[in-house]
């Protein structure tokens, strides 16, 4: 018997413009729900996006050829739409990522 290879597709949620590995299920707090209020996926801390001055920052794509924001951060803390309470917000808008392994790597028609 053959071990079927499933190295991505484990739930990895990936940069949409340039498939960054950003963070894996477990890496996620809170996200939307099909039919809830949710709008965003909220993370614990990732070291890639680093430190942040002041409460509020955005968060960039790590990699430096990219750099597009995926969310942003609020030390604070807030509410998700639903009403759920977050600490420490780290804040990924859903349609920035994706965990799609079919994904094409050459989406972007950008003009730069
Ligand atoms: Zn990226
Ligand atoms: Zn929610």
């Amino acid at each position: 018997m053959l071990k079927k290879k499933t190295s991505t597709g484990n739930g990895d949620y990936c940069c949409l413009d340039c498939g960054y590995k950003l963070f894996g299920k477990s890496d996620i707090v809170h996200s939307p729900n099909l039919g809830g209020q949710c709008n965003a996926i909220y993370l614990k801390f990732m070291p890639w996006i680093g430190f942040t001055r002041g409460n509020v920052s955005k968060i960039f794509c790590p990699n430096s050829r990219c750099n597009v924001v995926l969310g942003f951060t609020n030390q604070k803390g807030g509410k998700c739409h639903c009403g759920y309470f977050v600490d420490r917000m780290f804040v990924i808008y859903p349609p920035k990522v994706t965990n799609s392994i079919k994904q094409r790597a050459q989406q972007s028609n950008r003009l730069f």
